[in-house]
């Protein structure tokens, strides 16, 4: 058994996946250091791994395997070191995952990742690994301990589950039926975070269109929306992911008329045409969504609008994916997250007749991504001489030291880099600047910075960067970390990759 006390201990969790595991990842950091561990160190070998894991990813499994593998030759030099296996790969692979791996010590399971620091210590005392999956929610995860990775941004979740059976994704049966936060409680979460800073949030469901489900109000989501509106200091607030299905008027009045609520809406397309969308088992139709779009630009003519779509989905046919390009040109994406179509274990799509060949996925994707490449420009270089005011972001401009630039989010969530000059500003602070070039997917401002607005969420980071000791964690609380943006690759919903 480690003679490391837990409370010297330090911890990493590894994430892969969607928002849905960015932020049960926040809750995993915070139950760990609630239980008296710390982070390692960017060099350091951490004492207790987590891989938070995504069994939606192409060969998620196999790389899964292959990081054990390598993590049990550090295992057997670093003495009382623990490894622990969460997400969704984990809820749907179970006793799998200690049968090829036995060193690794806790498997968990996606609907209790409050029982982590319990079956760790367990493993520990027994020194035998734990296996816990449950089939049901133990605790809705926001009244679990966080530990919140942006001074100024946060995800809220509203739900968790989902009802619907889209044929290409594994999430209803490993994430389970949907659960419905109380619109209280998510209100009193935003408040919390808002006394602390935060001036931005990203309220979170599998489908947000859904909220109400469970206690009976269908306009429940437009509602939260509008009491968003009401909570002082909270400049920004976006959503992911909305159905077409669910997705109602009131919920485009609610967006136009609340000034906090940002003009962005990233709406899953999937496909154009009504017989693959059938097969997927997704119940819109190409008219109805297009329709939805429109409304939109009606009621925000500068809302940007991006989406997800799958290529080669089993059956497709040149004729189908012509729609899909179709409702691509009608719909004027500012970006799309898109994707070739691979077979998932344990979906209906992956025993269905018409998989498509490859090398005709492959070629209709490139078509695809140059037609969304080329919409996206467009789009993009319209705003050029448009004044935007951005929130300015960290970790978002990749090249931002080599250019000297800083790097913030529009309104529409574009990403704009721009050169502060002399301005003095931090992230979590607002700017406005003017937009001088535009390229597919991102804006550059390089004229001098018009205004700046000093902000309580820039406030918060200066205090972070002056003591960089860890924050302390609490129920539902936010604190101070570097944030962690999402690789560009990971689309906000549960695609086939
Ligand atoms: S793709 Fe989204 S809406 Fe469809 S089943 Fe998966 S989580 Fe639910």
């Amino acid at each position: 058994m480690t003679t490391i006390p837990t409370e010297q201990r330090t911890y990493q969790v590894r994430t892969y996946g969607c928002q849905m595991n960015v932020h049960d990842s926040e809750r995993l950091s915070g139950l760990l250091e609630d239980a008296g561990m710390s982070p390692a160190g960017d060099d350091a070998q951490a004492d207790v791994v987590v891989f938070n894991t995504c069994a939606v990813r192409e060969n998620a499994d196999n790389k899964l395997y292959g990081n054990l593998g390598h993590l049990a030759s550090v295992k057997r030099k670093h003495p009382g070191m623990q490894i622990a296996v969460g997400g969704c790969l984990a809820q749907k692979d179970r006793s799998e995952i200690t049968r090829r791996a036995p060193w690794v010590d806790v498997v968990f399971g996606t609907h209790n990742i409050g029982s982590l620091p319990v079956l760790l210590e367990r493993a520990r005392i027994q020194e035998e690994s734990q296996v816990e999956i449950l089939e049901a929610l133990e605790v809705f995860p926001s009244t679990l301990p966080t530990k919140r990775e942006s001074a100024y941004a946060a995800w809220v979740s509203i739900s968790v589950g989902c009802n619907n059976t889209c044929t290409f994704c594994i999430v209803p049966s490993l994430r389970g039926k949907e659960k419905d936060r109380r619109p209280g409680e998510v209100l009193a979460e935003i408040e919390a975070l808002v006394a602390d800073g935060v001036v931005e949030v990203t309220l979170l469901g599998q489908n947000v269109n859904s909220y109400g489900v469970e206690f009976g109000d269908r306009y429940a989501f437009g509602k939260l929306l509008r009491a968003c509106g009401d909570i002082e200091g909270l400049e920004r607030v976006r959503f992911t992911s909305p159905h077409p299905k669910d997705f109602t008027d009131d919920v485009i009045a609610a967006m136009a008329e609340t000034p906090n609520v940002m003009p962005q809406l990233h709406m899953p397309l999937q496909s154009g045409s009504d017989v693959v969308l059938k097969s997927m088992r997704r119940s819109y139709r190409r008219k109805k969504y297009l329709g939805i779009l429109e409304r939109v630009r009606e009621a925000m003519p500068d809302a940007a609008i991006t989406t997800d779509i799958i290529v080669g989905f089993p059956g497709e046919t040149d004729d189908d994916f012509e729609q899909t390009m179709d409702v691509v040109r009608q719909a004027r994406f500012s970006s799309a997250f898109t994707f070739q179509y691979s077979k998932r274990p344990g979906t209906p799509a992956e025993s269905m007749d018409g998989q498509v060949p490859k090398d005709v996925v492959q070629e209709r994707y490139e078509r695809l991504v140059a037609l969304v490449n080329d919409i996206a420009w467009r789009e993009n270089t319209a705003l050029v001489g448009r004044r935007v005011p951005l929130l300015v972001a960290e970790g978002e401009g990749k090249k931002d030291a080599a250019t000297h630039r800083l790097t913030g989010r529009g309104p529409d969530n574009r990403l704009v880099h721009f050169a502060p000059g002399d301005a003095d500003v931090r992230p979590g602070d607002l700017v406005e600047v003017e937009v001088t070039y535009a390229a597919p997917h991102h804006l550059v401002a390089d004229g001098r910075v018009l205004s700046v607005r000093r902000t309580r969420a820039g406030d918060a980071w200066e205090a972070r960067t002056a003591d960089p000791t860890p924050a302390s964690v609490g129920l539902g609380m936010p604190s101070l970390g570097v944030p962690d943006p999402l690789p560009a690759d990971d689309a906000p919903t549960c695609q086939p990759r």
